[in-house]
């Protein structure tokens, strides 16, 4: 297998002739941290409203965790990423502006449970056909029991592992969530926060799992609240080029109407003065490491969608100690995507593939969700892989990658001597972590953030949560509104008596 190949420098954004709706010179001006789709979509909503938008990227492409990368004629993305068609305004909306750039495709999600596969998400019947009968016994009777106790005795979950035995009972619990979780987490369900359960696990109330195992014999639930799995069966959409297609179209978008976008421009300060954000610094790249390069955007409001814990301590003046102590205090999980090129038309039977005790937790072929390959006769291979900052499988040492190579083999998926390259990409900060008694932290980088009227920070990393990409986009169109209406109530109200610090620089990307 040729070697590991990093990615190539950036994906250039199209230059799109402003329509003529293009904001005047003195209108507003709000500064969007982070290009990922939350952010693209706040700036497309600003820049709608006819004001003046800047985005402010650190990588050198837009897209976030949902970018692609073109590597050597594939693009790759990060894993499996398709839009849900959930809300209805966000995807109206997107579609419109994607037109055929967006094609819808069934969903054919796996679960390799038991001896075999079964739909994902596991319906809770083939949760308990892949069990064997004596420890399905148990299960049930843990399941029901812990309801009783639950009923008797409530009580507030103090950790992850409590709030899941809660919901499923401990037979269960062990059985199927401990070693998963703190597989995939690489800590025991003990150090999550229970907020982690009800936030980022399906929540299934367990009286409805057991009146759902018990519909075939007959028993219904009166109110019909058992259902809860309309994922199962859903139209999914996706890039012609891959997932990195909707936000790169976002941010034409974005340009068309007037909007700026600047990539590998990692934000370095966030100004306020007299209780106000009055400017935003980033560092263009080749600027070296001080601020004497860094660029310095005048701005009317921010909306921050980087990561919280990152931006709040770059606010200048600085937070008090007590919220930096906050911001060190969080942290995210790192992933990788394995980007296999396969010499073999075809590797899986579903768009992707969940695995519980391999080296990755979910394979994705995104050929089979319309993705042309090249050569046309391979296929790519997206191994997501959880890891460490900086550990073996973060560099692609030899042995981490072998070991992901022989778990693909044993699972039947390809052998090692169809794989002709592998390229990885990198998300530093794929997961936010709910360490147990992060709520507090995040409370305190919050209300900081509160503190200023024409400040917002929103999204997966803002708003440090597990939106998916519509709910991201919701977010961010939210705060756009918010900020919008701020804007206009200010210029409305006259201008104010505030000092700037220095004189600020408009720039043109
Ligand atoms: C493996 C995986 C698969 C997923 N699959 C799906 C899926 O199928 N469907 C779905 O709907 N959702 C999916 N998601 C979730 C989806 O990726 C996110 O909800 C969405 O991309 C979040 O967008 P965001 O803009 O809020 O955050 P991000 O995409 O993280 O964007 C934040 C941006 O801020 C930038 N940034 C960071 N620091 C700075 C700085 N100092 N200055 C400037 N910029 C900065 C980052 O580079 C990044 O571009 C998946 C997530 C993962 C990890």
């Amino acid at each position: 297998m040729p070697g590991v190949g990093a990615a190539p420098p950036s994906v250039a954004l199209p230059g799109v002739a402003p329509p003529g709706v293009a904001p005047s010179d003195d209108a507003p001006h709000v500064v969007v941290i982070g290009g990922g789709v939350c952010g693209l979509y706040a700036a497309r909503v600003v820049a709608g409203a006819g004001l003046s938008v800047t985005v402010l990227e650190r990588d050198d492409v837009v897209g976030g965790l949902a970018a692609g990368r073109r590597i050597e004629g594939n693009w790759i993305d990060l894993g499996t990423h398709h839009l849900h068609a959930f809300d209805e305004g966000i995807f109206d909306d997107v579609r419109a502006i994607m037109g055929t750039r967006l094609r819808p495709i069934e969903k054919r999600a796996l679960v390799r449970y038991g001896r075999g596969f079964r739909r994902y998400p596991l319906a809770f019947g083939d949760l308990l056909r892949g069990i064997p009968p004596w420890t399905l016994a148990r299960a049930l009777a843990g399941l029901v029991g812990q309801q009783l106790v639950n009923r008797v005795r409530p009580r507030e979950a103090a950790d992850a592992e409590q709030a899941l035995i809660a919901l499923y009972g401990r037979p269960l619990y062990r059985f199927f969530f401990r070693d998963f979780t703190a597989r995939y987490w690489g800590m025991s369900p003990r150090a999550l926060s229970a907020t982690f359960v009800r936030r980022k696990m399906p929540r299934l109330s367990a009286i409805d799992i057991v009146k759902r195992a018990l519909a075939p014999l007959g028993f219904r639930d009166a109110r019909g609240a058992a259902v809860d799995s309309a994922l199962a069966e859903e139209t999914l959409w996706y890039g012609v080029r891959g997932s990195g297609e909707m936000p790169q179209a976002l941010a034409e978008h974005v340009v068309a109407c007037g909007g700026r976008i600047v990539t590998s421009a990692p934000v370095t300060a966030v100004e306020t003065v007299a209780g106000r954000v009055v400017a935003v610094r980033y560092r263009p790249a080749g600027a070296g490491t001080d601020d004497a390069g860094d660029v310095r955007l005048l701005c009317d409001a921010v909306i921050n969608t980087a990561p919280i814990n990152h931006i709040v301590p770059r606010f200048d003046p600085p937070p008090p100690p007590a919220v930096t102590a906050a911001a060190a205090a969080l942290r995210h999980r790192p992933m990788v995507a394995y980007a296999f090129l396969i010499r073999r038309p075809r590797v899986l039977d579903a768009l992707y593939v969940y695995y519980r005790d391999r080296r990755f937790h979910r394979l994705a072929e995104p050929k089979n969700s319309g993705l042309a390959i090249d050569p046309p006769d391979h296929t790519l291979l997206l191994a997501e892989l959880m890891c460490a900052p900086d550990d073996g499988l973060w560099r692609g040492d030899p042995d981490a990658v072998a070991e992901v190579v022989r778990d693909l083999e044993a699972e039947g998926v390809c052998r090692a001597d169809e794989i002709v390259r592998l390229h990885i990409v990198h998300a530093p900060e794929a997961y936010p972590v709910f360490d147990l008694g992060f709520e507090p932290h995040l409370a305190a980088l919050q209300d900081f953030v509160a503190r200023w009227p024409n400040a917002w920070s929103v999204g997966r990393q803002g708003g440090f949560g597990y939106p998916n990409m519509h709910a991201a986009m919701r977010e961010g169109a939210s705060a756009a509104e918010n900020a919008v209406a701020s804007v206009q109530a200010a210029c409305a109200a006259g201008p104010q008596d505030e000092a700037s610090p220095a004189d600020p620089v408009r720039i043109s990307a």
